[in-house]
């Protein structure tokens, strides 16, 4: 049975080069970036390399990328020490946020006391900008985190638009860009954002590695406390295999970018056609230009047969996903899907196909053909 894999906004698989990078740097440069001596330097100069091949393809500064453990790292210590040493008494942001941002969120609100506004949230799931316009027009220390690409729906943000309007208000602006970076190009020059996250997982790169991008002389204080690492930023002794394999995978991922982007978006526009034929009264969660490697997809099927659906794909090799990874297997429905669904179509069967450059046609007909056997 041919395996397949359309669930890459979960995670994707790592690219052969970005293994071989990293068994090398696990055999060869095993030495600590911070010891002074021949093995240690060696490991620095990975480490400092690594940096700069990354700042460089988003137009940043290698001393704004600091390496966390994953985007959820990245997320909850920018949003925590914006509210702790920057003194943000306001956060705005959306319920339809990944959870590393909202539950976040919440639990800075019962700590600090901090005032928390959910923007607007159209039904096809689109920021209501007009809204945060709105929000904005309060005189209070503020920071946005509104992410750019939705892992769910797919739905992007226009993330200089809403960076100029944040500037225009002296607000923060944070975005979670997990979904996005690898997979667009982000130039930081023109993109007034202070603060964006990365997870190299999301771009054929290994998972428990990212990095955050932090805008000159922000003030972020640190998480935790330990060693000199990342200029104290981020304590404890990089995981420099991983590191080196991020910036392998961001390298490959912008050096194919064109190419990619085509396949996939060809593959996501024969995924379109196949359901207009098979099941016509299928409906795009969200809007059909999404982002070009997500499709949520509301199905014509009876409710009864919305438990079932993911394990009747998963008998027949295909994965896929219903919400967000955390929520697969779990029967609440998903937070996102909820701020843009009526409970009727709330209980019908959704799913979530993301794609990566790995998938071809065939995998489409397979999942087209193990849904009509439904
Ligand atoms: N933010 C978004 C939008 C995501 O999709 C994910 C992963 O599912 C995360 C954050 C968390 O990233 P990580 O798995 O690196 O903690």
């Amino acid at each position: 049975m041919k395996k397949v894999y359309l669930d890459n906004a979960s995670t994707t698989a790592i690219r052969a080069e970005v293994i071989q990078e990293m068994t090398k740097v696990m055999t060869e440069d095993y030495g600590n970036p911070s010891s002074t001596h021949s093995f240690g330097r060696n490991a620095k100069s990975i480490l400092e390399l690594s940096r700069k091949s990354i700042a460089k393809h988003l137009n940043g500064t290698a001393q704004e990328i600091i390496f966390t453990s994953c985007g959820t790292e990245a997320n909850n210590w920018i949003l925590r020490s914006a509210v702790k040493d920057l003194k943000v008494k306001r956060i705005i942001t959306s319920k339809i946020e990944h959870h590393a941002v909202l539950y976040t969120v919440l639990v800075l609100e019962k700590e600090y006391g901090i005032q928390v506004d959910y923007v607007a949230v159209k039904p096809n799931g689109e920021i209501d900008i007009t809204d945060l316009v709105e929000l904005l027009s309060q005189e209070k220390k503020t920071l946005v985190s509104l992410m750019h690409v939705n892992n769910e729906t797919g739905i992007v943000l226009d993330l200089e638009r809403t960076g100029i309007i944040c500037q225009e208000n002296n607000a923060l602006f944070h975005s979670d860009t997990v979904q996005s970076i690898g997979k667009t190009a982000i130039d930081l020059q023109t993109v007034p954002v202070n603060f964006i996250v990365a997870s190299a997982h999301k771009f054929h790169g290994p998972k428990g590695v990212g990095f955050a991008f932090i805008r000159k002389n922000s003030g972020l204080q640190p998480l935790f406390f330990g060693g000199e690492q990342e200029k104290g930023l981020r304590a404890g002794t990089e995981a420099l295999h991983q590191i080196a394999g991020m910036a392998k995978a961001l390298e490959l991922s912008y050096g194919n970018l064109e190419t990619e982007r085509n396949h996939i978006s060809e593959l996501k526009n024969y995924l379109i056609d196949q359901l207009e034929i098979e099941f016509p009264a299928f409906v795009i969660n969200g809007s059909p230009d999404g982002f070009y490697n997500i499709l949520n997809v509301l199905l014509p099927f009876s409710e009864d047969k919305t438990a079932m659906i993911l394990f009747h794909l998963d008998m027949k090799g295909i994965a896929v996903s219903r919400g967000s990874a955390c929520q697969s297997g779990s029967i609440k429905p998903s937070h996102v899907l909820a701020e843009m669904l009526s409970n009727e179509d709330l209980k019908k069967p959704s799913l979530r196909i993301s794609l990566s450059h790995y998938n071809s046609k065939e995998d489409i007909d397979l999942l087209i053909a193990a849904l009509k056997s439904i």
